[in-house]
């Protein structure tokens, strides 16, 4: 049985050749995307100096050497507020423009300081005292120290979130490219399988794989579509993914193992090629991918909790890759187990725990039941504990590799 890494490498090796083809759309539209284009700066970011701060613009060199005991004067000669830059010209060393925050500093103006910093004189109006040095360039953000013009800001490949977008609308990028995401269909198979809205019939059971893989695909970047449930007849399998076969991947669930009724094993062996069947990991181990005709498909598991940490571990990388983005690796930490762990598998197993701070530690513990049909192994769960083969038990404190889900 191959490794888990040695299967990924057959799921990113087979997208070797394969180019995403992009759209243009809004920046509405666009969170959570894949760039497809390199984005340059036309211009300084921020574009004028400006005041970090509220409080007053004044000239730093009349500062030196100030004290509480020898307090500078200063008299206001005007205010410059957010998007209204004075037209005045500079100041002299004891006057000073009062300033707000984003607001353009006056010409001759070094430095800001804060209001905090200064007493409105209890007579004169329009007059300051400040007792404190101020040194130059206090409280002033400097255009271009954030972006400057003409430099390379985002590359291809970059994954679109709410920070990169605003930087996006900061550059005037109001529509930008992106990669494509993959039509994803779903199909689900079993004959005890009915639907959510249907009462469960002595045998049946409803049918949750098909929407918990829609869901993960979309949180994944992929566009599901949910075919109509297969029922345990290859023909009718074949039929479907057929059908299936138009859009960029195939995700069937159930119907892999062993069993009399594993039809979709039987599909993809008389209509397909597999990478693999089976990975040396617990839960999933009957997970297969491959190409039915010419369309990537993954075959998961039916059992619910298989079907999802195959999803994590083969699905959504894939799918990431596809889009152009190849840093689609969960981070792995090592973090101290909250309680024994005791359970040894000759399969690596990857465990729902749940990441908790307990006395001012934080550390993982597993959830309770931790069999592959237990759909509530998922509850608060934040991530998977990665136990390596035949290793164990672990007591409470060892450190123990964590891949965080969220
Ligand atoms: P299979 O892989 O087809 O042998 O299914 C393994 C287990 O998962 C069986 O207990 C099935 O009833 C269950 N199962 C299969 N498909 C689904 C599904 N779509 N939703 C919920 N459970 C399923
Ligand atoms: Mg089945």
């Amino acid at each position: 049985m191959i490794t888990v890494e040695e299967a990924q490498t057959r799921i990113i090796e087979s997208l070797a050749a394969h180019l995403p083809s992009t759209e243009t759309l809004s920046l509405a539209d666009v969170l959570d995307r894949v760039l497809a284009e390199s984005i340059c700066s036309d211009l300084d970011i921020p574009p004028f100096d400006n005041s970090a701060m509220d409080g007053y613009a004044v000239r730093s060199d009349v500062f030196a050497s100030r004290t509480a005991e020898y307090p500078i004067r200063l008299k206001v000669v005007g205010t410059s507020a957010a998007g209204h830059p004075i037209s005045a010209r500079g100041i002299s060393p004891v006057q000073c423009y009062r300033i707000m925050t984003g607001a353009p500093v006056p010409e001759d103006a070094d430095a800001v300081v804060q209001s905090e910093w200064t007493q409105l004189d209890p007579e004169e109006k329009d007059v300051i005292w400040v007792s404190r040095p101020v040194p130059k360039g206090l409280n002033i953000r400097r255009q271009g120290s954030d972006i400057s013009n003409g430099s390379a800001v985002l590359a291809p490949g970059t994954r679109i979130t709410p920070a990169i977008i605003g930087i996006l609308a900061t550059l005037g990028k109001s529509r930008v490219t992106v990669y494509q995401k993959p039509l994803v269909a779903i199909i689900s198979t079993g004959d005890e399988l009915i639907d959510p809205d249907q009462t469960p019939m002595p045998g049946q059971i409803r049918n949750s794989n098909a929407y918990a893989l829609h869901a993960a695909v979309c949180k994944a970047g992929g566009h599901p579509i949910i075919i109509p449930h297969a029922p345990d007849h290859l023909a009718t399998i074949i039929a479907r993914l057929d059908q299936a076969s138009q859009y960029d991947l195939i995700l069937s669930s159930g119907g892999v193992s062993v069993g009399d009724f594993d039809f979709v094993k039987q599909a993809l062996d008389a209509n397909g090629t597999q990478a693999f069947w089976r990975v040396n990991m617990k839960p999933g181990k009957p997970v297969t991918f491959g190409h039915y005709r010419h369309t990537a498909i993954f075959g998961l598991p039916g059992n619910p909790v298989s079907a999802l940490v195959t999803f994590e571990l083969f699905v959504r990388p894939f799918i990431r890759q596809w889009q152009g983005d190849t840093q689609w690796a969960r981070m792995v930490v090592p973090l101290p187990l909250l309680d024994d762990f005791e359970e040894i598998s000759d399969r690596r197993h990857y465990v729902r725990c749940q990441i908790r701070t307990q006395d001012g530690v934080v550390g993982v513990t597993a959830n309770p039941d931790q069999g592959s049909a237990i759909q509530t192994s998922w509850l608060a769960a934040g991530g998977l504990m990665v136990i390596p083969e035949n290793q164990g038990p672990w007591k409470k404190g060892s450190l123990v590799p964590v891949m965080l889900l969220h």
